[in-house]
């Protein structure tokens, strides 16, 4: 493994290119939009920035690692010659679909085709390839460079060698792969997602205010930050997206997305990227809970 191409350069993306180029390889960054890869550029720099700060890494290597990254909005361009391609374009089925299609035709037939879904079905997106069993869920979590985990995805026609492949990749990423079949959720969703659902429903049903329920998650169960901050800092569509992924996969109402959650997506009160969910990250109130509407 040399040579890697990741499409999307938005949160996960350029986390995902930073933390390969860091590490030696040499990384092809794709996105259909210019803003998006001046933007993931921007963040990796700033990312290093802050490393360099704490002495984590030198100049050199600073200079190294956005060395190691070329971006390009033509994917048959950026992904020709690559060994490996991660997949972190927008939660969608129809692209990530038209997307795993397109890498089959145009990708050499020895390239492992890799997705960063949060939810949906590696089976699915592997059927729409002729190599089913070089597609594989790499479950990066957030912020990656700082994040340990992957979650390591088999779907039901992964081989053995391609996981093999991957976990080790993985670890030489510094990471701690872990194996998981492929179920709607996979692990990590799936026993998160209900917990922040039931926050959100707790907080509909009027047994408590935002942050007494994070505080009590918090203080309580030793968790660094409460669901419903955590749930914005996901964004609350993406949370809606894999809920609704598994309450379609699994036929149990279990999972079905609490109203409330439904309704801020609608009115556009995704979390910390749109400037409000739970709290408000306006500049004047940062990070103070939207209290008027939930206490
Ligand atoms: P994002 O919206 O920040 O970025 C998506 C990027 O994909 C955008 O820059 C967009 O321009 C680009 N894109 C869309 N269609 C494309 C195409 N056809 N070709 C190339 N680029 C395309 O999304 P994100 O939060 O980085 O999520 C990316 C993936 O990672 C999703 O599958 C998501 O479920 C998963 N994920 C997200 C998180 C999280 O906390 N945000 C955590 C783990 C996994």
């Amino acid at each position: 493994m040399k040579q890697i191409a990741v499409i999307g350069a938005g949160t996960m993306g350029n986390g995902i290119a930073h933390v390969f180029a860091q590490n030696g390889y040499k990384v092809n960054l794709v996105d259909i939009s210019q803003a998006s890869l001046d933007k993931g550029l921007a963040t990796i720099t700033k990312n290093l920035d802050r490393m360099m700060t704490k002495e984590v890494i030198d100049a050199s290597k600073k200079e190294a690692t956005l060395g190691n990254i070329i971006t390009y909005t033509n994917l048959k361009e950026g992904v020709s010659n690559t060994d490996l391609v991660v997949e972190a374009a927008t939660e969608n089925l129809d692209i990530k679909l038209r997307i795993f299609k397109d890498l089959d035709e145009v990708c050499q037939s020895k390239t492992i085709l890799a997705t960063n879904t949060s939810s949906i079905s590696i089976t699915q997106i592997g059927a729409a390839t002729n190599r089913p069993e070089k597609v594989i869920g790499m479950h990066f979590m957030n912020p990656v460079p700082i994040m340990r985990l992957v979650e390591i995805i088999r779907g039901y026609s992964t081989s053995d060698e391609v996981t093999e492949t991957i976990m080790e990749l993985s670890k030489k990423l510094g990471k701690t792969p872990t194996e998981v079949n492929d179920y709607p959720g996979f692990v990590a969703n799936r026993i998160l997602m209900p917990m922040i659902n039931e926050s959100i429903e707790t907080l509909y049903n009027g047994v408590a205010g935002v942050e007494e329920i994070d505080t009590v998650m918090k203080l309580g169960m030793a968790h660094p930050m409460g669901p419903l901050q955590l749930a914005d800092f996901i964004g609350l569509d993406v949370c809606l997206s894999i809920l609704n992924v598994m309450y379609d996969g699994f036929k149990n109402p279990k999972y079905a997305p609490c109203p409330l959650l439904v309704n801020m997506v609608m009115a556009g009160k995704l979390g910390v990227k749109s400037g409000e969910g739970f709290y408000d990250y306006s500049e004047s109130k940062k990070a103070e809970t939207v209290s008027a509407q939930f206490k």
